[in-house]
């Protein structure tokens, strides 16, 4: 039976691969009214042992484009779409993510954000039921049901995506200054446009 506050799940066995693989289960961060939302796919290795998620590199490249648009990690809640470490880092189970569905939903209506940001394929796929080709549908703003209320989702590649492929470093960052514009957080003046002559 798991224990659930609107936040954050305890106690919680659902999945008996990730109870088997995880260190501990690794809730969302950051402040219960944040505007902006971002989802990633599950905890890896750094952030099973740290209990938060998207630390190491792929934080690193995050907080640096949440900089870049004048926001901190402190301002925006980080969560996964399973809060268990995959053994192997396998992508999570369409089992695995449903049951971790009620957590996600929870977190959302609690938090109630102006913007979910999708941090991938597997992400974006599970919040939009249906395929997407992330690195041609990035920057994407779409309105999507969730729970009982529909919802913007902005898509985005993977903050990891940009160490492997330099070129996808500037769409990233462009992506995360248009959520935090959205979302009304940051230094932005208005949708896109006060840093965007860095990229051009
Ligand atoms: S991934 Fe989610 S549903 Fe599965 S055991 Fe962990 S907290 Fe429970």
């Amino acid at each position: 039976m798991a224990d659930f506050d609107g936040l954050c799940a305890t106690d919680c066995s659902r999945c008996p691969a990730l109870v088997e693989s995880r260190s501990r289960i690794v809730n969302g961060v950051g402040p219960a009214d944040a505007a902006l939302l971002f989802v990633g796919e599950g905890p890896g290795k750094r952030e099973d042992e740290q209990g938060e998620p998207f630390v190491g590199r792929s934080g690193d490249v995050l907080e640096e484009a949440l900089s870049a648009a004048g926001v901190t990690r402190r301002d925006v809640r980080i969560t996964n779409c399973v809060r268990c470490r995959p053994p192997d880092n396998r992508d999570p189970t369409a089992e695995e993510l449903d049951n971790c569905r009620e957590f996600l939903e929870g977190e959302i209506e609690t938090l109630d954000p102006e913007l979910i940001v999708t941090l991938g394929k597997v992400p974006s796929q599970h919040l939009l039921d249906r395929s997407v080709a992330i690195t041609s549908e990035a920057g994407d703003v779409v309105d999507v049901r969730i729970g009982d209320r529909s919802r913007r989702v902005l898509l985005s590649v993977h903050p990891a995506a940009t160490l492997y492929d330099r070129g996808q470093r500037d769409g990233f960052f462009e992506a995360i200054e248009r959520a935090a514009s959205i979302a009304g957080v940051g230094s932005t003046d208005g949708e896109g446009q006060s840093q965007l002559d860095r990229f051009g």
